[in-house]
């Protein structure tokens, strides 16, 4: 054997006698699929463990914004961990937590002064859903207890974040598991009617959202929705009007509204959080994924006075927030956001994700003839399409036939990591990609189609 090519696959084997991956069948990896051991990370690069390179096309799993070991973030990490790893933040404070709360309240759209710290994004979704029903206890409408999700929402693994999730995929397993959420239609401007306009499905989704609150708001607690792009449920994009209308419909029927901003946070849509193309503030805000740069896990859940004071009180009152986490706040995921951050601050980092999103968006136009390409979308640097068996039927694949696995190997034989989700490809690249990197991504994915429709 090739001492130098059995590398990879010593790891491989090493790994497969003892890790359990996440979301995988891990039969695949003792037959065919390759599982890939990767050693250095290098701006948009991932490298193996023999060299070769992989361009990270979907920012491992949407984390990752300014390149993978990004010096100013790996400095501030190492800085922080050589004077304070942790401390537990009941009882206690550190400057990284006190500023990184200062900075997000800076930031955010207004009205959310309040920072609750967790570790992944479904602990932040927890949080919020936690503390919405709590409120609503708090301030003497305990019949609250009710959530509306929207139909195709992804919100976390974990009981009560896959709870509000509508992906049969994750979620049937665990019915019995789950409470039930109030479902409403999605606004996926890709249901509309002949001629609708995105806007019109969102007015049109907005009314069957006024019919369930006239007839549930009474024992809801809130809406929790992903703005602007349902990113699990497959990159499925609805328009902005339809954030209005729901902030509208929340105040009128007095109930909260979440925002999931796990995936979209951070620029990813174009502006720094997606609730700002609507001009509105959530009741909570939930942040993850992006918020360390990709580099730690870290999430928070911002959320504003009012509800705040809801939990003030005498200790014997049980309305506190008895909710924690051991490493809520962790200086080092702290100090790893609050690098992140400066580099928003002293960068024209929107403008370079409005470039990168042009970019990208030309180069994917000439997929629109394709003849297995259906549904190409795009929201800022999130572009996504799906394959399709016949595109004027607008039949899909069997999922049987694993269309979307067939061009990951492919794309991620030619050196471009693309997941797809189903047969829903997309591209969700870091902002430190260059022109280059889009146009060598692309054209991969193009051949890696051709490959995986044969
Ligand atoms: C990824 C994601 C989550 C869950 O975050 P984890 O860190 O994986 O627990 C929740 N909501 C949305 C919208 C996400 O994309």
């Amino acid at each position: 054997m090739n001492g130098f090519a059995s590398l990879n696959a010593a790891l491989a084997a090493r790994d497969l006698a003892h890790v359990w991956h996440p979301c995988t069948q891990m039969r695949e990896h003792a037959g065919e699929l390759p599982l890939v051991p990767i050693v250095r990370g290098d701006g948009a690069w991932l490298i193996d463990a023999e060299g070769k390179r992989y361009l990270d096309g979907i920012s491992s799993w949407w984390s990752n914004l300014f390149g993978h070991a990004n010096p100013r973030i790996a400095a501030a990490i190492a800085e922080q961990a050589a004077r304070l790893n942790h401390v537990m933040l009941a009882g206690f404070t550190h400057e990284p937590a006190l500023q990184l709360a200062e900075e997000l309240v800076r930031i955010a759209p207004t009205g959310l002064t309040r920072v609750a710290y967790a570790s992944d994004g479904a602990s932040a979704v927890e949080i919020a859903l936690k503390m919405s029903f709590h409120y609503w206890r708090n301030v003497g409408r305990p019949e609250r207890t009710r959530f509306i999700a929207l139909a195709n929402a992804y919100h976390g693994e974990t009981l009560g974040a896959l709870s509000v999730s509508d992906l049969p995929l994750y979620r049937a397993v665990y019915g019995p598991l789950l409470f039930d959420p109030i479902v409403a239609p999605s606004p996926d401007w890709l249901d509309a009617e002949p001629g609708e306009s995105p806007d019109d499905v969102a007015r049109r989704r907005l009314g069957d959202l006024r019919a369930l609150l006239e007839r549930r708001a009474r024992d809801t607690c809130a809406v929790i929705i992903e703005p602007l792009v349902q990113c699990s449920g497959g990159m499925r994009m609805h328009s902005p009007a339809y954030l209005a209308g729901l902030r509208e419909l929340c105040d009128e029927f007095e109930v909260h509204l979440i925002a999931d901003e796990i995936a979209v946070g951070f620029g990813r849509t174009g502006t720094l959080f997606a609730c700002e193309q609507a001009s509105i503030s959530p009741d909570f805000l939930c942040l993850s994924k992006g918020l360390t740069g990709g580099a730690l896990p870290l999430s928070a859940v911002l959320t504003t006075d009012e509800v705040y004071r809801a939990f003030l009180g005498d200790y014997a009152a049980n309305n506190a927030f008895l909710h924690s986490h051991t490493f809520s706040g962790n200086p080092i995921a702290c100090a790893a956001a609050l690098a992140s951050l400066a580099i928003f601050r002293e960068q024209p980092v929107l403008e370079r994700i409005h470039g990168l999103s042009t970019r990208l968006a030309v180069r994917i136009q000439p997929l629109r003839d394709h003849p297995h390409v259906a549904g190409i979308r795009q929201t800022g640097l999130i572009a996504a399409f799906d394959l399709v068996a016949d595109k004027c039927a607008n039949a899909a694949y069997a999922g049987s036939e694993r269309r979307g696995r067939r061009f990951y190997r492919r794309a991620l034989e030619r050196g471009v990591l693309l997941r797809p989700l189903g047969d829903t490809v997309y591209f969700l690249p870091p902002y430190c990609i260059h022109d280059s990197d889009i146009d060598q991504m692309v054209d991969v994915a193009i051949e890696a189609i051709d490959v995986a429709t044969a």
